[in-house]
């Protein structure tokens, strides 16, 4: 009789255990269909803001930009360093969106960060919007028009005063357009 208690009770100990890892396998797959649903909501949202006031498709933008204008612009790619004509400009103007003209960057505010893209210290407040990305690794502030969508480039907060930010720009993303 004994022994047939001790085996209830052995029984008994493994059917709480059982009960334990059961509650605990439902919390962790319950946490991971919150955070994927989470993850999916803010998809939505991006998809929702992306609305631009310019809107062309894939091929109307291949047609209109050449082809670097295109990788940088509509496929966020990066122009190498020192390409751009635009890197030691220095002339006074404003600096436009290449995909749709909206002024993004005032001669002003531009100063010479060493990378070897142009740089400046403060965007044109409104037309330019941003975001997060995770390409190279690490998270980055990812910078792009406005208006249209089209990437410019990263900001950093390593920048010179009043902003201490640094907007490193790709140059052939940009169009300049001197002060008369
Ligand atoms: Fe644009």
């Amino acid at each position: 009789m004994k022994g047939f208690d001790k085996r209830k009770d052995q029984v008994k100990k493994i059917a709480m255990k059982l009960k334990v890892l059961i509650v605990f396998l439902i919390l962790i797959t319950s946490c991971k269909g919150v955070s994927q649903e989470k993850e999916t909501s803010s998809e939505t949202e991006t998809q929702k803001t992306t609305a631009f006031a310019v809107q062309k498709t894939e091929a109307e933008w291949k047609k209109e930009l050449t082809d670097a204008q295109f990788y940088v612009l509509r496929k966020a790619a990066t122009e190498n360093p020192f390409t751009s004509d635009l890197l030691d400009n220095k002339k006074e103007g404003v600096y436009v969106c290449a995909g749709c003209g909206t002024e993004v960057f005032k001669s002003a505010t531009k100063f010479d960060s060493g990378t070897g893209w142009p740089s400046f210290y403060e965007e044109i407040e409104g037309n330019v919007a941003y975001d997060v990305d995770y390409k190279i690794g690490y998270k980055r502030t990812e910078e792009h028009c406005a208006t249209c969508g089209g990437h410019l480039g990263h900001v950093f907060e390593d920048g010179p005063e009043p902003t201490g930010e640094r907007h490193c720009i790709n140059g052939v993303a940009l169009k300049f357009v001197a002060k008369n």
